[in-house]
């Protein structure tokens, strides 16, 4: 996750056009799993996406955190990312069950809260769901899977 005071983002875009270059080079190196390309080729969109999200200072893509991915502490409660202190309700209130708080009241708050704000971030892990739920984003994720096809890839350490 990039702090903005804590990073020089032109040293993070230089960092990640070499992995672009690397990935898309003769051997690059890969996840070695099932649909490892696809993953490659998500990573080199939410590299890009993080960049420009630090960069405009603004939310480019709606995030989901809260609809389809939520945290819970040590004491049940549940937030919608690590990021947001907006409880969205307590485990043992909803007698463990997730379904039941998920759909509670104080959760949509939550979630109007992160989509009425345009709330924004670099969190990695969030831009993974945020990139390969949103459909409007797929075109994006199959051209840079195009151009890493036909690959030999060296696995990944
Ligand atoms: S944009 Fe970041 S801080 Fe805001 S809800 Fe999503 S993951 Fe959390």
């Amino acid at each position: 996750m990039l702090f903005r005071s804590h990073i020089d983002l032109d040293k993070y875009k230089r960092a990640i056009d070499r992995l672009d270059v690397e990935l898309k080079g003769d051997k690059p190196k890969m996840y070695h799993f099932t649909m490892a390309r696809l993953k490659s080729a998500q990573d080199l969109v939410q590299r890009q996406l993080i960049h420009e999200t630090m960069r405009q200072s603004r939310r480019l893509l709606p995030c989901y955190a809260g609809r389809i991915t939520a945290v819970m502490n040590e004491v049940g409660d549940v937030f919608p990312c690590e990021i947001l202190l907006d409880v969205m309700g307590n485990i043992r209130e909803f007698d463990y069950d997730f379904r039941k708080l998920f759909h509670s009241e104080q959760a949509d708050r939550v979630r109007a809260k992160i989509h009425n704000s345009r709330c924004y971030c670099s969190h990695e892990c969030y831009f993974v769901t945020n990139i390969l739920f949103n459909p409007l984003m797929y075109g994006q994720v199959a051209g840079q899977y195009l151009q890493l096809s036909g690959k030999d890839p060296k696995v990944a350490k």
